[in-house]
């Protein structure tokens, strides 16, 4: 993989315009093949077709109708009268020192996603935004002070994943060693308040006839929207991160507004009936580290008590708080976060210190926000 000094990765592939009307991409099998059947190719092609687009699109990464080089000629002239297979414009692209890489991109409405490739020894992590900005507005984090708010359509969950392969140039999708390995949806936004899209777009990613990733290499994190918790397990399999982050309904209520609608026992009591759990599969509490807010000795007897109590196969994932320009909190010192951990992993809880990734390039948990907003309020002197 090559670095570069600076920090800037060059844009250089051809760029074919995403265009969500005439894309192709995050679609189901079934609606590739009535757009087919809509542009009048005969009905008995129609599946065989889809199935052959779409291994173009997800298995080789194809990026135009004329690297599909099994269909004919005439009809590939005709897809591209219709439709497109291409990519959003890339504003930016950046390498950090560490490895990790940030993508930013532009859909044809002018807004932006950010999305960041984390490199570690034995995998890849794509952290996948799910959102423009966050409804929710926990005072931790950058995203949540983001005034413009949509969701992301499931072309544009999915596609955040292709461009990261087009720059990693990982295609033909590898059975093995993958750079890509694994997904997060914890990038920008709430996943569960974008539910079906968010649920569209991972069932293409775990096709088997594209990019095939398993149920078990994708953890989607929420902040705790318990009605949508228990159709996230049993609809999407995957794997279930929760935004903890403090224990008493006091302290969350006042870094996490969405406690006050689903306070700490209700989310608990979702949990236990996340349907993974079933499949052995633990639930990773994410907890951020704020100084002198939820950084206590007794804080972290009380997350292990709460685990225990209500008997929930969990792992604790350990954040200390990232800044960015502008926040109020402050990173607790090295000590305590350790001491925070030890005390998790005596009572027989697994609590690592996750280590900040990329932030010379704004890239850590709850750094992401779009570039033009962060424009718009420096033009604003804001
Ligand atoms: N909205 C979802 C997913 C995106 S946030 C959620 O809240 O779970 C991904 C993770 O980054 C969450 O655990 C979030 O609480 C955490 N985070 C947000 N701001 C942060 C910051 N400044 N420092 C460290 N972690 C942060
Ligand atoms: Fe939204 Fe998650 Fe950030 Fe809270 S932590 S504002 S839910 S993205």
């Amino acid at each position: 993989m090559k670095t570069l000094p600076l920090g800037v990765e060059p844009i250089v592939a051809p760029r074919i315009e995403f265009n969500e009307s005439r894309s192709l991409i995050g679609l189901t099998h079934d609606e590739v093949a009535q757009k087919l059947r809509e542009i009048g190719v005969p009905e008995k092609q129609c599946r065989m077709r889809a199935q052959q687009i779409w291994h173009w699109i997800y298995f080789r990464g194809a990026k135009s109708f004329d690297e599909m080089s099994n269909i004919s000629k005439e009809m590939r002239v005709k897809l591209n009268e219709h439709f497109d297979v291409g990519r959003p414009e890339i504003i930016e692209a950046l390498i950090s020192k560490d490895g990790t890489r940030k993508w930013l991109m532009k859909f044809p409405d002018g807004q932006e996603v950010e999305t960041v490739f984390i490199p570690e020894a034995d995998r890849g992590t794509l952290c996948i935004s799910s959102q423009v900005g966050c409804t929710l507005t926990c005072t931790f984090c950058h995203t949540g002070t983001q005034r413009l708010v949509r969701n992301l359509t499931p072309a544009e969950i999915v596609m955040q994943l292709l461009v990261a392969r087009d720059f990693l140039e990982e295609w033909p999708s590898p059975s093995e060693g993958r750079l890509v390995s694994t997904i997060v949806l914890m990038g920008m936004g709430e996943p569960l308040y974008n539910f079906e899209n968010v649920k569209k777009a991972m069932q293409i990613v775990m096709d088997d006839n594209g990019i095939n990733l398993s149920r078990r290499r994708i953890t989607l994190s929420t902040s705790g929207v318990v009605p949508e918790i228990y159709r996230c397990g049993e609809e999407m399999g995957v794997n279930l991160a929760i935004s903890f982050h403090a224990v008493d309904d006091e302290t969350r209520s006042k870094i996490m507004p969405i406690n006050n609608k689903y306070p700490i026992a209700e989310l608990l009591k979702a949990l236990q009936n996340y349907a993974g759990i079933k499949n052995s599969r633990k639930i990773t509490f994410e907890y951020i580290l704020l100084k002198d807010v939820n950084d206590s000795d007794e804080a972290a007897h009380k997350l292990v008590k709460l685990i225990k109590d209500y008997k929930i196969p969990a792992k604790v994932n350990l954040i200390p708080f990232n800044p960015w320009p502008g926040s109020t909190f402050e990173r607790p010192s090295k000590s305590r976060v350790a001491k925070f951990s030890d005390i998790i992993f005596s009572q027989g809880i697994s609590a690592p210190i996750r280590t900040t990734r990329g932030e010379d390039i704004l890239a850590a948990c709850g750094q992401l926000k779009s570039e033009s907003e962060k424009k718009r309020k420096y033009n604003k002197g804001l």
